[in-house]
């Protein structure tokens, strides 16, 4: 593969061939040895001391079975995984995911993501991932409850404050944690609040958990303008998605005084030129759990739907991809730069093909990648961690502070690290390699 030194490129073949037809894990490991070139340069103990090759793989992967039982009576099985990939720097952290896409191959991917964001945020958190391949669209209520007890009903032996501490991600929200965080309890008699985090506010959780990824994106990118005297002010945004990631980038985006004129769901994208009305927006997709095409029906002349077509056809100045894994491939980027987008930064984790963050490179288009610019919901579950380990809970201010606080000393430190390392003002670099270098000696020092 070009752009590999000899090292790296050897570790990439060993990570192919052990993990065949694991797309999705092969992309996010290929996108941080890229980076690492420089790295093995001036310290050749990392690839020696085969820390590099350990990184890629897994201390520990669980399938599993899960049973239940659907509302017409009839038994369901479904695939459970967790893949716990790092524990150097803290117990194994990351969300879960339910979606059908869900294989081997993407929770791997999301675990390997997790270790380097999470050592970015500076909080004692390991990496992991994991979910199931259930589908929870259509699901009623019921079902939904016993298909997370039946998940957690194997899962729970994995679990622990100290050992592995999952929270949530697609199609896993606060209803979900509840009926895990539920059962992990019944099962245990063990009220263990530091086990999962996105928990209720009424039973454990934290202030500003639900908004912190969306929140943390803007934060990011507001730190990005701050560094050209600029702000959101008067900017134009478009977000993809409309789930948990997407609404409160969309809220924060507002609050700081831009507009977001478009945002979409698998099924296609609405326009609101005078800036979407986040009351209806929640309300569609929080309330009444329904497609983004009823927004245009309540909203009127005010709004257009453009169902099966690429949201980043709408011109804007920033762009923050919030859906899913490579949404944005070359020709959207394409678009993109065409129509003046000067920032992009990943709400959701790895929504830029390849292809697409060249383009956006060699374009000088800004780029924030996911494991820096949306590393604000982990952190937050590391606040809520740490709250539920003193039993204390903090203000939506305090919280919401400290979040602000955490995603500064990532742009920082994404920055400075890319200087040092002969790549300046390039984020991709700077969040792969001080995310390493941490992992890395964590992982040298704790011994093989
Ligand atoms: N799923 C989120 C992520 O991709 C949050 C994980 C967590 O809070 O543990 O970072």
């Amino acid at each position: 593969m070009a752009g590999l030194d000899e090292k790296l490129l050897g570790i990439y073949d060993e990570v192919l061939h052990r993990n065949p037809g694991e797309i999705e894990f092969h992309q996010a490991v290929h996108e941080v040895l890229m980076s690492l070139g420089p790295v093995v340069a001036k310290h050749p103990e990392y690839a020696d001391s085969a820390v590099i090759r350990r990184l890629c793989e897994p201390e520990r992967q669980i399938i599993f079975r899960v049973p239940w039982v659907d509302d017409n009576g009839a038994v369901q099985i479904n695939r459970g995984f967790r893949v716990e990939f790092n524990s150097a720097l803290g117990p194994y952290k990351g969300g879960l995911r339910f979606h059908p896409s869900v294989y081997l191959g993407i929770i791997k991917f999301l675990g390997y993501e997790q270790i380097f964001k999470n050592a970015l945020t500076g909080m004692p958190i390991g990496g992991g991932k994991g979910g199931s391949d259930f589908d929870p669209k259509g699901r009623s209520d019921g079902e939904i409850m016993r298909f997370c007890q039946a998940f957690m009903t194997e899962l729970y032996r994995h679990l622990g404050e100290y050992t592995d501490v999952p929270a949530g991600d697609i199609g896993v929200g606060g209803r979900e944690i509840g009926y895990l965080f539920g059962q992990y309890k019944r099962i245990t008699n063990r009220y263990e609040s530091g086990v999962l985090t996105g928990k209720g506010l009424t039973w454990g959780g934290s202030q500003v958990r639900t908004e912190a990824t969306g929140y943390g994106t803007v934060f990011f990118v507001e730190e990005i303008l701050r560094t050209r005297h600029d702000s959101f002010d008067g900017k134009r945004v478009v977000v993809s998605g409309s789930g948990n990631v997407a609404v409160y980038a969309i809220e924060k985006v507002q609050q700081l005084g831009g507009t977001v004129v478009a945002c979409s769901d698998s099924g296609g994208y609405i326009v609101d030129e005078k800036g979407i009305d986040l009351d209806l927006l929640k309300d569609v997709k929080e309330v009444r759990r329904a497609r983004i095409s009823e927004y245009v029906e309540a909203r009127g002349d005010a709004a257009t739907y453009v169902a099966g077509r690429s949201v980043w056809n709408v011109p804007c100045d920033v762009a923050l991809p919030c859906a899913t894994q490579n949404e944005l491939n070359g020709s959207d980027a394409t678009t993109l730069i065409r129509n003046g987008c000067a920032i992009v930064a990943e709400g959701a984790n790895m929504p830029c093909t390849p292809e697409a963050v060249q383009f956006f490179t060699d374009a000088g288009v800004t780029f924030a990648p996911g494991k820096a610019a949306n590393a604000g919901g982990v952190a937050t579950s590391a606040l809520e961690m740490q709250q539920n380990a003193s039993r204390d809970s903090w203000t939506f201010e305090h919280t919401e502070q400290r979040l602000a606080d955490i995603m500064r000393g990532i742009h920082d430190r994404c920055l400075e690290t890319a200087e040092e390392y002969g790549s300046p003002g390039n984020y991709v670099a700077g969040a792969n390699i001080a995310g390493f270098t941490q992992v890395a000696d964590a992982m040298l020092a704790l011994g093989v």
